[in-house]
């Protein structure tokens, strides 16, 4: 990247103080303008053809849009899927799988003509609830996105620990700890490429994993929040699951806190929504962790669906 070419935007950076922060989704891309407070201006939430170009316009158009509401040049960041390698510029692992090997940040760059900051989506997550969502009173936090798929992310002090391969925290695909004979019975392998591995703790954790092991064994094909409204309603096999999930997510846990042991684990995505996780898996942690006190809190995030975003815009916080 030309740097110098950049030194004059970033001088005028110092002086302003409006953010835009940009989710890259799959079909949509979502936009936000904050202030220097966090205080949301405008959001805008678009769908784009599934390609780098509309993609790359899309954003333009955004950061266009609400620089005219401002009148003024804003800092921009931009959560995406995979990462954005810092070896090779090039983008890596994203399940927008038209982002893969593109150099998108210095596109991004010459089309909106100033330094823009890149950074996986489960990393804005946590970013955003470490700043002002349900992290802001903790120095480290630990943010865990458990939808389709399952992501995490690492804060110490509002900023990001990326790693030097930017996978730090990204615990999702390692083995399901203490498996008991059934999990390695079922024999799941892992379809994600790079992962492929059986155990693969994504598996059973993620929203869709919960799913497939329910409907599996019931011989239904119903839905996590259904297989929770049954729950609710006393159904013995969903809460037979749903206590086995907890266990599961309270062994992995316990693994991040021998690593990292963080003040606060923030949990965001669909699975999220389910409000017995909060009051169960401290109660089970003491059983898988080396510790003589189990002090780590198990939070609902604050932002909801908005994390994302916010911890795009949030990525310039210097
Ligand atoms: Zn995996």
């Amino acid at each position: 990247m030309n740097s110098n070419k950049f030194n004059i935007y970033n001088k005028y950076y110092m002086t302003t103080s409006f953010k835009i922060g940009i989710d890259y989704g799959g079909t949509k891309i979502e936009g936000i303008l904050l202030d220097q407070k966090g205080y949301e201006i405008k959001r805008k939430r678009t769908s784009y053809d599934k390609n780098y170009d509309s993609g790359i316009d899309t954003i333009k158009q955004l950061v266009r849009e609400f620089e005219d509401i401002v009148n003024t040049n804003c800092t921009v960041g931009i959560g995406i899927p995979g990462s954005s390698s810092y070896e090779t510029g090039l983008v890596k692992n994203a399940n927008s799988i038209w982002l893969n090997n593109k150099p998108f940040k210095k596109d991004l760059e010459e089309t909106l003509k100033r330094e823009v900051r890149l950074m996986n989506d489960a990393n804005c997550f946590t970013l955003s609830e470490s700043i002002d969502g349900a992290g802001a009173p903790y120095k480290s936090v630990f943010g865990i996105i458990i939808g389709t798929g399952l992501g995490s992310g690492l804060s110490f002090n509002n900023q990001i620990i990326e790693g030097v391969n930017q996978v730090a925290g990204d615990w999702g695909h390692q083995p399901l700890p203490y498996p008991t004979e059934d999990e390695v019975k079922a024999d799941l392998k892992c379809p994600v490429i790079n992962c492929e591995r059986p155990l693969c703790a994504e598996q059973f954790i993620s929203g869709s994993g919960f799913e497939k092991n329910f409907n599996k064994k019931n011989n239904l094909n119903i839905t996590a929040q259904e297989i929770v409204e049954l729950g609710l309603k006393g159904d013995e096999s969903a809460n037979k699951e749903l206590s086995l999930y907890e266990d599961r997510l309270a062994r992995l846990i316990s693994i991040m806190i021998g690593i990292f042991d963080p003040e606060a684990i923030i949990l965001g995505g669909g699975m999220s929504n389910i409000e017995r996780l909060y009051q169960n898996i401290p109660l089970l942690l003491p059983k898988y962790t080396f510790s003589d006190k189990v002090r780590n809190k198990i939070l609902k995030n604050k932002h909801g669906d908005s994390s994302g975003v916010r911890g795009a815009a949030w990525l310039w916080n210097d």
